[in-house]
């Protein structure tokens, strides 16, 4: 037997679960007010307009994947304005999601560059390590990067650990909403960061799983990744569609490069091809073609910043009341991360035998490191949760 996903299994137990009550605060999916998945409006037309299409057919797409889709993927990433983009040194592969980018990226990197070293946050997404290591990173460590006692991200562990990792070193960075705690480094810690991935020549490597599903500002959430290219650095940034776009099964990701010296393209594009070819040979178009409609039109896209607006802002009400109620309840603790943490989740604080205490109890779902998906709340149980948290913590 393989060791099982906690996240899957905690979502079954909520499945499983009878009680009136329960709260699903497990698995990374937007939920409305009414608890329910949303398919963005937008996403509704661009099918629409697709659907109407005579001149799309189901052939299959190149192996690196659909060529307008790597246009709007990329431009969102590195910003209309991109000096890169305009130095075309920029090269997009459309992939399986952001799981599937981050595995084509890690596989080049190892197998074509011979790269072995990769460093992860501490804590990071449960699935970096599994993914860097199956893809031939054999030397994969974690850098400090929350600190559990003060709740904020340990800048000073974080840089030490960056100084002593190896040049060329694959250092995988959260662009936005980090997973699990929520924290983001502040711009200047940035910068402190980039500093020492440059003058130690790490090799940076983007996650952005939330780029405008964070802050309902695609530019705002990108600012990291955009600073270390004007900063001059190459990167590898691995781009997901599940969150901002609603699209999670449709497995919509893209995987951005940005090289200094263009004259590398031709032969990243035909080591990466290779690479794909022996993975699923070449990518589903749906979703692919729904990104790329909808970026690629100025109405659809207002469309589509009203509704990253809409999940965003009601993410932040929900830490908002969170905090208060906590607050209101004299509930042991400072609550003040509930709302400086921003994306989906919250690393609560709470034990792992709390959240526990929570489960049984009060039919509460969350991971055992206290991470909870604030979508899941809601005006309804927000109060319940927090009576409930407070009841834990007391016990
Ligand atoms: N990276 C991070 C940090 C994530 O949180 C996620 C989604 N949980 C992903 C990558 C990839 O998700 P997907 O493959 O569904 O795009």
């Amino acid at each position: 037997m393989g060791a099982p996903i906690e996240v899957y299994q905690m979502n079954d137990l909520y499945n499983q679960s009878k009680d009136g009550n329960k709260v699903n605060l497990t698995v990374g999916a937007y939920r409305t007010e009414e608890g329910k998945p949303w398919v963005l409006p937008v996403v509704k037309e661009a099918e629409k307009i697709l659907i109407d299409d005579e001149s799309l057919n189901h052939e299959y797409l190149p192996v690196l994947g659909l060529d307008a889709f790597s246009k709007v993927a990329t431009k969102l990433a590195l910003g209309e304005e991109s000096s890169a983009i305009k130095e075309e040194r920029v090269i997009g592969v459309q992939c399986l999601s952001g799981t599937g980018s981050l595995r084509m990226g890690a596989e080049f990197l190892a197998r074509i560059l011979k790269l072995k070293t990769a460093y992860y946050s501490d804590p990071t997404w449960g699935n970096h390590d599994m993914v860097f290591t199956n893809a031939g990173f054999t030397s994969c460590h974690s850098y400090r990067f929350w600190d559990s006692v003060n709740k904020r991200v340990d800048i000073e562990g974080f840089l030490e650990d960056l100084e002593s990792a190896p040049s060329k070193s694959v250092i995988i960075l959260h662009g936005c909403a980090h997973n699990p705690t929520g924290m983001d480094p502040t711009k200047e810690q940035w910068k402190q960061i980039c500093e020492v991935v440059k003058r130690k020549n790490l090799f940076p490597f983007f996650d952005m799983a939330y780029q405008g599903f964070a802050s309902g500002d695609p530019a705002a959430d990108g600012w990291a990744v955009r600073y270390f290219i004007e900063q001059g650095l190459e990167m590898f940034i691995a781009q997901s569609f599940a969150k901002n776009f609603g699209l999670y099964n449709e497995r919509v990701g893209h995987l951005t490069i940005v090289l200094n010296d263009p004259s590398a393209i031709p032969s990243f594009k035909s080591q990466m091809q290779l690479i794909i070819r022996a993975n699923w040979s070449n990518p589903p178009a749906h979703g692919a073609r729904i990104v790329a409609k909808v970026l690629g039109d100025r109405e659809l896209y207002q469309q589509w910043l009203q509704a990253i607006q809409t999940m965003s802002s009601r993410i932040r009400e929900m830490r908002a009341a969170l905090k208060a109620n906590l607050e209101k309840l004299g509930t042991p603790g400072t609550w003040d991360h509930i709302t400086q943490q921003i994306g989906m989740f919250s690393y609560t604080g709470l034990t792992r035998d709390q959240v526990l205490y929570l489960v049984d109890k009060y039919h509460i779902f969350m991971l055992t490191d206290g991470r909870a998906n604030i979508c899941g709340l809601n005006t309804k149980n927000v109060e319940y949760v927090s009576k409930a948290i407070d009841d834990a913590i007391r016990n």
